[in-house]
């Protein structure tokens, strides 16, 4: 069963979408504003949002903006009151799948969902990366080791995505907070720091690797646990 967050404020929609889509054999859960979904969004766990733009404490733009900079591809089909172009050009800049107008037609809306769906499965073939025996999912946000699990947090979980989607690469301290924080945090790059020293207590140091080496002067590098 695909799994759809609804992150909207106006109950009387968010209800009305929820029995619809059950109707049509997704399971839904709601997000009332800004903050709540934007936690909830941040899981990884669902199939796709529905994201209001108007909504308290954290807008639809900024959601959907902080989400892609933190590298969670869920699909998004944002949904707004207003007939704005400007509004629409920004939620598509921002990183939406899709955008439509209220008041929407039901039908419209689910066709909408089975076309971003089915991008979403064709793009996410990747979803597993493999370096040895450690076997990342980014789909199901799980990692194993020799078939053991691993529990990261999410932040950690991002980083070690991305330290091992750029496997052999080097990089910079300034790259890794950019891709995995997003560019708030430029100036916090000792961050990093922080986040390598747990990954490495909870993979090199328990399982006896060394994936994880840093570059003295650069930042850091993945490599593959043969090299
Ligand atoms: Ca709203």
């Amino acid at each position: 069963m695909k799994k759809v967050l609804i992150i909207e404020d106006e109950a009387k929609i968010s209800r009305f979408l929820q029995l619809e889509l059950k109707h049509e054999g997704y399971e839904t859960q709601i997000a009332e504003e800004g903050r709540k979904g934007y936690s909830m969004a941040q899981t990884g766990e669902f199939d796709i949002i529905i994201l209001d733009l108007m909504l308290p404490n954290l807008s639809g733009i900024e959601i959907c903006r902080r989400l892609r900079s933190e590298g969670i591809d869920t699909p998004i089909i944002m949904l707004t009151a207003k007939d704005d172009v400007s509004d629409k050009v920004t939620g598509l800049d921002v990183g939406a799948n899709d955008y439509m107008t209220k008041p929407f037609a039901i039908e419209e809306l689910l066709a909408r969902m089975r076309v971003a769906l089915k991008n979403n499965d064709r793009t996410n073939t990747a979803a597993v990366i493999r370096c040895g025996k450690l076997v990342l999912n980014r789909e199901k946000y799980e990692v194993k080791y020799d078939d053991t699990p691993i529990t990261l947090t999410k932040k950690e979980f991002e980083l070690l995505s991305y330290l091992m989607m750029n496997k052999n690469i080097v990089l910079s301290r300034e790259q890794i907070v950019e891709n995995v924080w997003g560019y708030e945090y430029e100036a916090e790059t000792n961050v990093t720091d922080v986040y390598i020293r747990y990954l490495r207590s909870k993979i090199d140091e328990v399982f006896g690797t060394s994936f994880i080496k840093t570059v003295r002067g650069v930042g850091y590098q993945f490599r593959d646990e043969e090299e």
